[in-house]
C-alpha cells in the first residue's frame, strides 16, 4: 500500500487474490524463494501519456492515457482499453492485475495488461470520438504489436472506437497488422462471436454453476445491471436459455420490465441510437418503469448478474438480494461486488462466481480472433461459439476441481485465483529473474 499510494481499487484486487493463496504458498516454497508474489503485483511496464485533441468548438482538450503491461510470462500482454472519466492509474492497475489470472484461466497463450484514458465519450460527436481515438493511438502505437501487446475494448470502447484506433495504427506503421487489436469489424479481421462473447460466456459459466445444484436458467428471474456490451449479450443468452431478464441500468438509474426485457428495443436504443435506459422505458410504454438513481439490486430475483462496473454491488445490496431469495450471482463486470458483498454471499451459501472466471469469455474470444488473424482465417459463428462454450465449461470445471482439491468445494474465488496463479507463477520462475 505504501508503494502504491492512493490506488484503492488496485489494493482491493491484490488483497482479494492474495487472501486465497495461503495454501498454495505453503505447499510451494519455491514461490516464496523466488519472490513471485512481490514480482506478480509489480507491472513489467507502465506507460502514461498526454492525449491532446480538438473538440467541435475548436477548443484544445487534454486527457491522460494509460497502458499498463502487467505480466507477459504466458504470452503478449492482452486486455482492454477503458474510456471513462473515473480512469486513473489505480483503476488500470486493478484491471490489469485481474487480467493476468483471467487470461491464464482461458488456457490461451496470453499475458495480462490494461489501458485507457480519463476521457468521457458521453455526449461527444462522432468526429470528436475519432479525433480522440487517433490522438490516443498516435502514442499507443509505439508500445503495442501483435507479438507484444494486443489491446481490445472495455467500458466506452466498442467497435467504433476500435475501428478509429486500428485505422490510425495502420497509418502510422504502414502495416496491416490485423492482430494488433481485437474486437475489429467482421470485414477487416474481426471474429464472429467477439461482440457477444463476454455476455454469452457469463451465462454459459453461470448455467454450468447452477447445474452443480441441479438448477438451470430455465424459468429463473434474472436481474442484470448495465446496458452496454456485456449486459446486452448476457440478456440475450439468458433469454435463449429460458430465463426472464427483468432489469437493465446505466449510471442514471435502472429499468424494471416485469414482462421481460425487449432485447430488440434495448439494442436499438443502445447500439444504434446510443441512448439511455430511460429512453428504453419511454419507448416500451407501460410494461417498463424507469427508477432514477435507485439500486437495481432491490428487485427480487433468483439470479443476479452485475455487468456495469467495479464496486456496484455492496454489502447492503447483497443483503437485499439475499432477503429476496437469491440463488446465484455471477460477475459480468470486473470486481462489481465489494468484499462485504462477497462475504455475505459466501456466508449465505449462494453460488458466487468471480469475474476473472465468469467474464473470461470476452478475452478468450479475443484470443480466438488472434488465432484467426495469425492464420488469415475466419471461422463460422457456430464453430466459434462452440469453442467459447468449451472454454467456459473448462474454466468452470477447473475452478471447481481446484477448490475441491484445496478443501474448499464450491468456492469459485479460491478455485479461480489458485488455478490462474499457479500457471503464471510457474512460468515466471521458469523464465528466470526478469
Ligand atoms: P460498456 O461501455 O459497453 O457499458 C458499460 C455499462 O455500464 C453502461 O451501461 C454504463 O452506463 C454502465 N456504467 C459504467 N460505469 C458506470 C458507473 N460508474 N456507474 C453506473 N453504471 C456504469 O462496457 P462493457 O459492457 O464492455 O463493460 C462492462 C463491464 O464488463 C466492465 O466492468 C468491464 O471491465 C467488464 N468486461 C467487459 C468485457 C468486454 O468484452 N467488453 C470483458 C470482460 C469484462 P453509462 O452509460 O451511464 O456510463
Amino acid at each position: 500500500i505504501a508503494r502504491n499510494p492512493g490506488e484503492a481499487e488496485f489494493h482491493q484486487a491484490v488483497r482479494e487474490v492474495f487472501d486465497t493463496l495461503g495454501p498454495v504458498i505453503d505447499r510451494n516454497p519455491q514461490y516464496t524463494e523466488a519472490a513471485v508474489l512481490e514480482r506478480i503485483c509489480e507491472p513489467e511496464r507502465q506507460i502514461i501519456f498526454r492525449v491532446p485533441w480538438v473538440d467541435d468548438a475548436g477548443r484544445v482538450q487534454i486527457n491522460r492515457g494509460f497502458r499498463v503491461e502487467f505480466n507477459s510470462a504466458l504470452g503478449p500482454y492482452k486486455g482492454g482499453l477503458r474510456f471513462h472519466p473515473s480512469v486513473y492509474l489505480g483503476i488500470i492497475k486493478f484491471l490489469g492485475f485481474e487480467q493476468i489470472f483471467k487470461n491464464s484461466l482461458t488456457g490461451l497463450p496470453i499475458g495480462g495488461g490494461k489501458g485507457g484514458a480519463d476521457f468521457d465519450p458521453h455526449g461527444r460527436s462522432d468526429g470528436e470520438i475519432m479525433r480522440f481515438c487517433q490522438s490516443f493511438m498516435t502514442e499507443l502505437a509505439n508500445h503495442i504489436g501483435p507479438q507484444t501487446d494486443v489491446p481490445a475494448g472495455d467500458i466506452g470502447v466498442g467497435g467504433r472506437e476500435i475501428g478509429y484506433m486500428f485505422g490510425q495504427y495502420r497509418r502510422i506503421t504502414n502495416r496491416y497488422d490485423a492482430g494488433v487489436l481485437t474486437g475489429k469489424g467482421l470485414t477487416w479481421g474481426g471474429s464472429l462471436v467477439r461482440t457477444e462473447a463476454t455476455g454469452y460466456g457469463l451465462v454459459m459459466f453461470t448455467n454450468r454453476m447452477l447445474g452443480t445444484r441441479g438448477l438451470s436458467f430455465d424459468g429463473k428471474t434474472v436481474s442484470i445491471s448495465g446496458s452496454g456490451n456485456v449486459a446486452i449479450y448476457a440478456t440475450a443468452k439468458a433469454q435463449e436459455l429460458g430465463a426472464q431478464v427483468i432489469t437493465c441500468s446505466d449510471s442514471s438509474g435502472y429499468v424494471i420490465d416485469e414482462a421481460g426485457i425487449d432485447l430488440e428495443l434495448l439494442r436499438e436504443v443502445k447500439e444504434v441510437e446510443r441512448g439511455r435506459v430511460s429512453d428504453y422505458a419511454i419507448r416500451r410504454g407501460s410494461a417498463a418503469t424507469f427508477v432514477p438513481g435507485g439500486s437495481v439490486w432491490d428487485v427480487p430475483v433468483d439470479v443476479a448478474l452485475p455487468c456495469a462496473t467495479q464496486n456496484e454491488l455492496d454489502g447492503d445490496a447483497a443483503a437485499a438480494l439475499l432477503s429476496n431469495g437469491l440463488v446465484a450471482v455471477a460477475e459480468g463486470a470486473n470486481m462489481p461486488c465489494t468484499p462485504q458483498a462477497i462475504l455475505a454471499f459466501q456466508k449465505a451459501g449462494v453460488l458466487y462466481a468471480p469475474g476473472k472466471a465468469s467474464n473470461a469469455g470476452g478475452v478468450a474470444t479475443s484470443g480466438l480472433e488472434m488465432q484467426q488473424n495469425a492464420s488469415r482465417d475466419s471461422w463460422s459463428f457456430d464453430y466459434t461459439e462452440n469453442k467459447l462454450a468449451e472454454i467456459m465449461a473448462n474454466i468452470h470445471d477447473t475452478c471447481a476441481q481446484t477448490a475441491e482439491e484445496y478443501g474448499h468445494a464450491g468456492d469459485y474465488v479460491m478455485g479461480a485465483n489458485i488455478t490462474g496463479f499457479i500457471k503464471v507463477a510457474d512460468a515466471v520462475i521458469a523464465q528466470g529473474l526478469i
